[in-house]
Parts: C-alpha cells; structure tokens; sequence
C-alpha cells in the first residue's frame, strides 16, 4: 500500500525506515501514462520510490492555468498504488512555502530562451520547487520526462550548481498512437483541437526528416517547421526552435547535437514537445 504523507515531519518519519537508494518522480498530478513510465522506471532502479503531487503556483505565470489545472488527487493515489509506489507526498502549498518564504532559485542562460522567454519566472518556480524536493526527499535518483527538455537541463544546472548529490535521469517521450505527447493539459482541448494536435509532432518530424536528408541549415528547419503547422488552422504558433543541445542557444547550423522544439497554441490552450537530434 502506498503511504500518503502531507507534511515534510511525516515524509521524514516515512523516509527514515525507508531502504536505499530511493527514486523521486516530481509531478503536480492528474497522473497519466507519461508519470506511470517514470514511476516505472523509478521502481526498476531504486528500493523505494517516492511520488510527489504537487501544483506548484510559484511555476505559472498566468495564474488562470494555475487555478484550472486539473486536479484529482484520488484518482492519482489510485495509479500510484497500482505502480507499487511506495510513498506519496501531496503537501499543501503552506508546507512547500510556509509564511515568509523569501527565496528563489534562479538558473542561468539555460533556463532563459524557449520556456523561459514565453513563460517569465516560470523556470525560478520549477528550480525552486525542485531544489526543496531533493532537499527533502534527499533521493538518489530522480526521473524527468524528456517531454519538457528544457525542465531537465535547467534541473541538471540546478542540482550541479547547489552540489545536490542526486542523479537526474531523462526519460523518454510517452505519446498518444497518434503521436501527440501525453500531457495532463490535453484534457482541455476541445475534439476538434484534440484532432489537430498531433501537429506538434508532424512538424518536429519534417524537420528531423530534412535534417535526416542532409539539411543543414536551422532556419530551413525552422521552415519546415512552420509550414507544418500552418496546414493546421486551429495551431497558433508560440514559437519554433533549433538550438544548440547543450545550450539552447539558436543554431544559424546544425553541426552538433540540436534540439528542435515548439510551444503551439489551441485556442487557451498551450502544448509544447521536441525531438532531440544527435550529433551526425
Ligand atoms: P508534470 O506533472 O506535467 O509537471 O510532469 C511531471 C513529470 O512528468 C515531468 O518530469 C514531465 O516531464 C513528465 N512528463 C509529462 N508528460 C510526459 C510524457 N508525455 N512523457 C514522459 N514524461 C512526461
């Protein structure tokens, strides 16, 4: 059975008998199949693992989607169950930030380009956030999705720079049979929005289709990129990217390790998804 705890004195109690090594899966709920392969993987590698649910409000910057970011904390107790976690923390936020709260963890250049510049504040949220999770779960490994690329390089930055002795290990991209990433804010996409989001993933694929053929040039990408998306009217595009992969700095050539990303608009809603590309 899962253990449920609320308040950091409870998760200590819980992670003192706790066997080692221990894997932490960072979410803020409304789990679905992308969580349950981290909490999978988190299982295969560690002796306990430990599931935060936590909607973070420090990590939005438009305080609507904090508010309607869908919540159901039974049915998420019920998937960590059946994953064999073996410990939930769902605290309030008074106990991740008690009263007078004062600090910010904020990540150099990595964390300011794509996600940085549409979402101002939103990677001080997540490090800060973060940097409290490891601190008081203290695990040996914790498990990112590989769906918010720029989320784990901001987190390896973070967790190298505060000397936090916790492996971060990337995990593949869980999609839909249509290829459209799972991410717990599809749920507000209307059908007709639902049938064209697999754009995202048509368009990364026809710029990593030219790069495949030879194409060199990022803003050829880019434009591959672009006129996928604009065959989609209900798709607003926020932005199309070709960075460096180990920078995120926009790429004029691709002669290295890169990152194609985009971040797309369906009427409020927004969704984001990549493709790394490996060095030729
Ligand atoms: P979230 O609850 O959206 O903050 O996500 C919690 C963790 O799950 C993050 O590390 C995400 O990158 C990861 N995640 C979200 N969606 C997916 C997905 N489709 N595939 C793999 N991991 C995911």
């Amino acid at each position: 059975m899962t253990q449920v705890v609320r308040s950091r004195a409870e998760l200590r109690d819980a992670l003192t008998s706790a066997p080692r090594p221990i894997g932490l899966v960072p979410t803020m709920g409304w789990l679905h199949d992308g969580h349950r392969e981290l909490m999978r993987r988190a299982r295969s590698e560690n002796r306990t693992t430990v599931v935060t649910i936590f909607v973070n409000p420090r990590q939005f910057n438009e305080s609507g989607d904090y508010t309607k970011y869908p919540r159901d904390e039974p049915r998420d107790l019920a998937i960590a169950d059946a994953e064999g976690v073996d410990i939930v923390f769902a605290p309030p936020v008074e106990e991740i930030y008690p009263p007078g709260f004062e600090t910010t963890v904020s990540v150099g250049p990595v964390a300011r380009p794509l996600e940085g510049a549409a979402r101002p504040g939103h990677f001080d949220g997540v490090a800060t956030v973060v940097a409290i999770l490891f601190d008081l779960v203290g695990a040996d490994r914790t498990y990112f999705g590989q769906k918010d690329a720029q989320q784990v390089m901001v987190i390896r930055q973070m967790a190298r720079d505060l000397a936090i002795p916790t492996e971060v290990v990337a995990c593949p991209t869980v999609r839909e049979p249509d290829g459209l990433a799972l991410s717990s804010r599809n749920v507000h996409l209307t059908p007709e929005q639902r049938a064209a989001a697999p754009v995202l993933r048509r368009a990364l694929l026809a710029a990593r289709e030219r790069w495949e053929a030879g194409e060199q040039s990022a803003e050829a990408l880019r434009e591959a990129m672009r006129a996928t998306l604009a065959s989609e009217p209900l798709a607003e595009p926020d932005y199309v990217s070709v960075a460096d992969g180990a920078t995120l700095a926009e790429l004029d050539r691709v002669d290295g390790p890169a990152l194609l990303s985009l971040a797309v608009r369906f009427g409020s809603t927004r969704l984001i998804d990549n493709e790394p590309l490996p060095g030729s």
